[in-house]
């Protein structure tokens, strides 16, 4: 993935989106897939904000077992004919080298989680595959530990890869969950012909946060930013205490695409 010999940017091409380089591609959606209406309604303010994935969980990485695992392969149904319905490509999570194949019938990008960011068995399942994929840093990872994750996934063939900025553990992480490392952005960038997208949901914790560390990733010059909603965060299955409201996602992303229309 070395500039050296591959100086243009890869533009990372799906159904509905060209990621990478100068585009802004909008990425939103629930955390986890909750019912098959709940992600038709997400879909349909995902795209009011001019999204052009749908993400959501089927499959989450919980910190503890006793948390919502995810549907299963019912939310990959689910969130599927939601993405189909408003014509958007549908981002989720890949959890298990025994579900690649079975997921990549439902997906148009595989999500490795920050969790799995050094699976590199999982890393050569989709490495084999020629869907695209969004690698997620892994909160302790430097910027060596996921260009040569991204790397895994190359020696195996598949260049459609996207390396997502979702912030890291630092000395204090009392007010947010991670720090959300904007310097990465153009370091990736000077070393990596691939996309670099910013997560700002999960470095930030809380929904007050997502919407400036959102704009700063815009303006650091992100190809895209992928971020958590949710109608009703008090019981959302997942990650409310950062969903962005619907109102708060449109106000979000109008101010991003305006910033990165300058930068
Ligand atoms: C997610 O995208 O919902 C998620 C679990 O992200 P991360 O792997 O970055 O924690
Ligand atoms: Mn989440």
């Amino acid at each position: 993935g070395s500039r050296l010999f591959h100086p243009e940017d890869t533009i990372v091409t799906t159904p509905h989106s060209q990621i990478g380089g100068d585009n802004f591609t909008m990425m939103a959606g629930p955390c986890s897939v909750e019912s098959a209406e709940h992600v038709m309604k997400m879909a349909e303010v995902a795209k009011s904000g001019g999204a052009t994935v749908l993400r959501g969980g089927a499959f989450k990485p919980r910190t503890s077992p006793y948390s919502f695992q995810g549907l299963g392969e019912d939310g990959l149904k689910f969130l599927r004919a939601a993405a189909d319905t408003f014509d958007m490509d549908v981002l989720t999570e890949v959890m298990d080298q025994d579900h690649v194949a079975m997921v990549e019938q439902y997906t148009d990008i595989f999500q490795i989680g920050a969790r799995n960011m050094q699976n590199f068995s999982l890393l050569k399942a989709v490495g084999k595959t020629q869907t695209p994929v969004m690698l997620k840093r892994g909160m302790s990872a430097t910027i060596d530990d996921i260009l040569n994750a991204a790397e895994y996934i190359a020696a195996g063939g598949n260049h459609n890869i996207i390396i997502t900025e979702r912030g890291i553990r630092t000395f204090d992480n009392k007010y947010t969950r991670n720090t959300l490392d904007v310097g990465a952005v153009p370091v990736l960038q000077k070393l990596t012909h691939y996309p670099v997208i910013v997560d700002p949901s999960h470095a930030a914790g809380h929904t007050e946060f997502v919407t400036p560390e959102a704009l700063a990733g815009a303006a650091v010059g992100a190809s895209g930013l992928v971020v958590e909603i949710h109608d009703d965060p008090a019981h959302a299955f997942s990650d409310g205490a950062q969903a962005l409201k619907p109102d708060e996602y449109r106000a979000m992303a109008q101010q991003a695409f305006a910033i990165r229309k300058v930068v």
